[in-house]
């Protein structure tokens, strides 16, 4: 597969002048609530109804979907909004019954993205269609896991593809419930600059307060759209009530994004664009990595305090500058550069563990 500006053809079709929206519920629970939501929906940015029809569920019990009926449902809520419909696909089964019953925008969720067994059931059986696939990364942080999706969908002679990034599970304890790994979504479009790619900050937060926040960080690394579950009783929504804004705070989140206008602006102010969000991202991950380190030395001025001994090892320092020189080398960085950069963390380390030791 090879970037090409055609990808982005079915994205141009809606002839947006606003990033791509796709909204609605986590899953549709009955017909009322699917045809209300959808009615709040029309006449704004939205342009395809989500609503999740057979819900994945970690451990067995939940709520599971309400299944076929709500494909019906969904059908009427599209002749009567005009709105776009979209859901969840995981077996060839799902893919049948959401063809036939004229469903415009199917996805694949995290799980089965993490399945190629299962992407290829999907491939095999959307074949040619000429619906919109979009593939969300996999559960686990690999991008060759989530390019080889979709690749799988285009070997299948499906043009409309676009990939969702909806973050990674992680067991360690974050503000996040699935961490972004930015890096992992800016790697992809670097390959594939034209391959439309859309946010899922439900997924991302878990939470509704940091919706907003996350797709502006989104739309200041050029994605092209966002999928967000909006739901009219968020609080009582049968799956990830956490998560879930109303269509009037969906609404309010359209009028607080800023969106940069891309049409206009030179082919180098666009390039410059995206490399310094690539640029703002690595920042960000440097100083979190950075915290991290500080959180050790903490950790390490406690033990030196427990068994009183001298903040500054010089035999340690003297160690840690001729690995970092080497390993800096290797990454293309001067020996004058990782020796001052080390001597400035080094610094700040030696202060944290001074506070622990005597603080
Ligand atoms: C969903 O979109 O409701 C969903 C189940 O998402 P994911 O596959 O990202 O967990
Ligand atoms: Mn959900």
């Amino acid at each position: 597969m090879e970037n090409s500006k055609e990808m982005r053809n079915w994205l141009d079709a809606f002839k947006l002048e606003h990033p791509f929206v796709i909204a609605g519920p986590c899953s549709a629970e009955t017909e009322e609530q699917v045809l209300k939501i959808a009615h709040e929906l029309k006449d704004s940015d939205v342009s395809v109804f989500r609503a999740g029809i057979w819900k994945p569920r970690t451990r067995p019990g939940g709520f599971e979907g309400v299944g076929e009926i709500g494909l019906k449902w969904l059908q009427k809520a599209k002749a009567e909004t005009g709105l776009l419909m979209g859901t969840e696909v995981a077996t060839a089964a799902h893919c049948k019954l959401a063809l036939e019953h004229d469903i415009d925008v199917l996805w694949v969720g995290a799980r089965t993205t993490a399945n190629p067994f299962a992407v290829q059931e999907i491939a095999d059986t959307l074949k040619g269609t000429d619906k919109i696939v979009l593939i969300k990364n996999p559960v686990n942080p690999d991008m060759a896991l989530w390019l080889g999706g979709v690749e799988r969908l285009y070997m299948a002679g499906i043009k409309n593809l676009g990939v969702i990034h909806r973050g990674f599970s992680t067991y360690q304890k974050t503000k996040y419930r699935n961490i972004p790994e930015w890096q992992i979504a800016i790697e992809l479009q670097n390959k594939f600059p034209d391959l439309p790619l859309i946010i899922d900050p439900s997924h991302i937060t878990g939470n509704r307060e940091m919706i907003l926040e996350v797709t502006q960080e989104a739309l200041d690394l050029n994605y092209d759209g966002m999928i967000i579950e909006t739901h009219t009783d968020p609080e009582n929504a049968w799956s990830d009530a956490a998560q879930q804004v109303t269509p009037t705070v969906l609404k309010q989140i359209f009028k607080d994004l800023k969106v940069r206008k891309v049409s206009g602006d030179s082919d180098f102010e666009n390039k410059m664009t995206k490399l310094r969000a690539n640029i703002d991202v690595l920042d960000q991950n440097l100083l979190e990595l950075l915290g991290k380190r500080m959180v050790v030395a903490d950790e390490i001025g406690q033990v030196k305090k427990d068994n009183n001994v001298a903040v500054l090892q010089n035999t340690r320092w003297n160690e840690i500058q001729e690995k970092v020189i080497a390993a800096g080398a290797k990454n293309g960085l001067s020996e004058e550069f990782s020796v001052k950069l080390f001597k400035a963390i080094h610094q700040e380390s030696i202060e944290h563990q001074e506070k622990v030791i005597n603080g």
